[in-house]
């Protein structure tokens, strides 16, 4: 028996190959092929899309945006591993007419056009929605935290330089007491006293440093600071707490495409509904939208700008069951009627808490003390002398959420099915579980583009199929 054998390396062809025979029609260097060629680069926002009347020729933007689209593709972010594809990937050849960029001009290339990737991503998701593959009827949004390149040893606090002054206080005292016992003759000749003049000035150094940390921090009321990333925040994850950013992320529901992205610094998602649903709307050009998200962006006065901007927010309204005895011991909330012609409550004894006073825009209810002192149900309303409740400034937005989620309580579901499908793409399949590559929101907000616009284009050739998607590109 013999193995399967291979071409003779030096057997010369009649007819060679072209490298454009070596790739298969509906090939995804194809696909890019034919949606870049649909890009003008210059609206867009790219660096040196008008190539300069002298001087050395520049690469064209087109041909790097195409390597880093193929790159992401392929879990290959890094420039150097780019630009080694450059020279022995028969597809990249074929992409970029063998041309082969060095790796300092395809780093550049990316850390010089995060606002064109970001563009680059809109201009898709127009793409999508008039080839039919967004619906635009409900949409999820979601956060997740990517982590950053500076590591958790970066992350500084006032607590952790006082700690470390404490303890550069205590070596530097060390080392002045060895100075004094060999001044007064105790170590002899044992210890190097140039070698401890040196690392006690490195010391001083380091304190004197130190302490200029601690006074920047002060002045600007900074309670955390990542050295070398100062735009990154320690956040907490499923797997700890670590430096990163917060993806947030609005996922039509009809094919999981991703709408629109944003790299936020806020480690909380309380405050990103209404800004990523109104992106939403604006990319999808609808006068109406429905979202959903989960608990974590509960906000009243979001849910109100949301309806506000003909938006129906599906959010699970998250908030504390009672103002007194914590929800279990005494009467909820809910046990009060609230009248808003005579805006007062009515207590399950029958008597109004009327209006007390205004806090931060809540409302303050209360009872008369005549009323409680004699009331039979005392005992499981309140300790105090009367009852006190808090309306929320809010409330009537939280209490029509509430509503609207009894009606659809499927909606959980579906948000769930939505969003868990991009961020596990784009963690596992394009970052490897790793990390960002560039330091800085502007980096971050560059690969974060890169990807999602690789992520779309996956999820389009899946939906459509290779060959259907570029004749929809012409
Ligand atoms: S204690 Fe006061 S507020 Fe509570 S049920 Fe009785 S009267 Fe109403």
């Amino acid at each position: 028996m013999r193995y399967i054998q291979g071409e003779d390396r030096s057997q010369s062809a009649l007819f060679p190959l072209s490298l454009d025979e070596l790739i298969p029609d509906d090939h995804l260097v194809r696909v890019i092929e034919a949606y870049i060629s649909l890009l003008d680069f210059e609206q867009l926002g790219f660096d040196k899309a008008r190539p300069k009347a002298t001087g050395r020729p520049s690469y064209d933007p087109a041909d790097l945006l195409k390597l880093y689209l193929y790159g992401y593709f392929q879990r290959t972010r890094s420039s150097r591993r780019l630009e080694a594809e450059c020279q022995r990937n028969v597809e990249v050849m074929w992409l970029l007419g063998r041309l082969a960029p060095d790796f300092k001009t395809i780093a550049d290339f990316r850390r010089d056009n995060s606002a064109a990737f970001s563009a680059t991503c809109r201009a898709f998701v127009q793409f999508c929605r008039h080839a039919g593959l967004i619906a635009g009827e409900l949409v999820a949004i979601d956060g997740s935290k990517f982590q950053a390149v500076a590591s958790n040893r970066k992350h500084i606090t006032p607590k952790k330089l006082k700690h470390q002054e404490a303890a550069l206080e205590k070596r530097i005292a060390r080392y002045l007491a060895q100075l004094d016992e060999a001044d007064r003759g105790e170590e002899g000749e044992s210890i190097d006293r140039s070698a401890v003049q040196a690392t006690l000035r490195e010391l001083q150094v380091k304190k004197a440093n130190n302490q200029t940390c601690q006074v920047l921090m002060e002045a600007q009321g900074l309670v955390q600071h990542i050295v070398g990333e100062s735009d990154a925040q320690k956040m907490r994850t499923p797997s700890g707490k670590f430096v990163a950013y917060n993806i947030q992320s609005a996922v039509d529901a009809e094919h999981c495409l991703i709408l629109h992205h944003e790299v936020t610094q806020d480690g909380a998602d309380r405050q990103q509904l209404e800004p990523m649903a109104k992106a939403a709307k604006a990319e999808l050009q609808q006068s109406q939208l429905s979202v959903t998200a989960d608990a974590g962006y509960s906000n009243g006065e979001q849910f109100q700008a949301c309806e506000d901007a003909s938006i129906t927010p599906f959010v699970p309204p998250n908030r504390s069951v009672n103002n007194q005895g914590g929800g279990t011991e005494f009467f909820d909330r809910t046990d009060f009627k609230y009248e808003e012609r005579s805006d007062a409550y009515q207590c399950p004894a029958g008597k109004m808490l009327t209006l007390k006073q205004m806090s931060k825009g809540d409302r303050i209810y209360q009872a008369t003390i005549a009323d409680c002192s004699v009331c039979p149900l005392k005992s499981r309303c309140t300790k105090a002398s009367r009852r006190y409740l808090t309306r929320h400034a809010h409330e009537a937005a939280f209490e029509r959420m509430e509503l609207r989620m009894q009606a659809r309580p499927e909606m959980m579901v579906s948000r769930r099915s939505i969003v868990e499908h991009p961020f596990g793409n784009l963690k596992q399949w394009l970052f490897g579980n790793g990390r960002f590559l560039l330091r800085q929101l502007k980096g971050a907000r560059a690969e974060m583009a890169l990807a999602v616009q690789a992520y779309n284009l996956k999820r389009a050739i899946k939906v459509m199929g290779a060959h259907q998607l570029m004749a929809l590109m012409g």
